[in-house]
């Protein structure tokens, strides 16, 4: 199957946070027939031209594309080392990737795009939702044994078949740069957390140095399944449409690093 029998349609898809219809081609960015613009209402990144689901399930399944980008793309990390040292030196680093154990507890956590199922682990009950069909058997496997269970699908849809006020916690960890229906996962998340309940969300850094310095080698770019590419400004804007605010985890570390992490609240509780 060619990448151009993948495609959704001839249209262009408009602006996943907003809807706008107009967007700034940056065409240096993305090999055809890949094409990626910067919404011209919102400012958000994000691929026009995105495949269907089935074929993400399938064909550009996480663990595929992976291994095809960590063979392809020598030279993407160009900057890295340098950032990473920057980051030891002035005594800025430290990875908080593992935080939300400390703030979800012993929950009800629900980890959406969960691979395999490892990363929620007991005292914390553990949920997911997996497209690929594969991770997704031994994601409820692993869940099941836990407490908890995994449902197969897309996030924006699946997220919907949780009870309301469900969760302790929400992790969308490297998950949201991949989903086409932004808007309507993070409402599912909305009404499926608790008021008290936190979402916690990481994503690739656009607005990072790395980026800007090396441009379409940025390790952050990976097509066709990336289809948003948030900076930290964005991404709040886009989360404020569901009602949540943000807080920034990686405070110091931000503009080199090549990932976002930020802690979300419902509005006003
Ligand atoms: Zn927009």
């Amino acid at each position: 199957m060619t990448a151009n029998a993948l495609l959704q349609s001839d249209c262009l898809r408009g602006c996943p946070a907003c809807d706008c219809a107009e967007a700034k081609p940056l065409p240096h960015y993305a090999p055809a027939p890949w094409l990626i613009g910067t919404c011209e209402n919102c400012g958000l990144t994000y691929l026009r031209n995105p495949p269907a689901y089935e074929a993400l399930q399938e064909e550009f399944a996480w663990e595929k594309t992976y291994v095809a980008k960590k063979t392809a793309s020598r030279g993407s990390t160009a900057f890295s080392p340098y950032a990473r040292k920057l980051r030891q030196k002035l005594r800025m680093y430290r990875d908080k990737t593992n935080s939300f154990r400390h703030w979800f507890n012993d929950g009800h956590v629900l980890d959406i795009g969960c691979g395999g199922g490892r990363r929620v682990t007991p005292p914390m009950t553990p949920y997911g939702i997996e497209l690929s069909n594969e991770l997704h058997r031994i994601a409820d496997q692993n869940m099941q044994a836990a407490g908890g269970y995994c449902l197969h699908g897309a996030g924006a849809q699946t997220i919907w078949k949780f009870p309301e006020q469900q969760f302790d916690g929400i992790l969308m960890f490297s998950y949201l740069e991949h989903e086409t229906d932004v808007m309507s996962v993070l409402r599912g998340a909305f009404r499926a957390l608790k008021d008290s309940g936190r979402l916690f969300i990481r994503v690739p850094n656009f607005g990072s140095l790395n980026r800007r310095m090396i441009g379409a080698k940025w390790c952050g770019f990976r097509h066709p399944d990336h289809v948003n590419y948030f900076t930290l400004a964005t991404l709040r804007d886009t989360v404020a449409r569901a009602g949540f605010t943000a807080q920034l985890v990686n405070t110091v570390t931000l503009p080199v690093d090549d990932n976002i992490s930020v802690l979300l609240r419902k509005e006003g509780i």
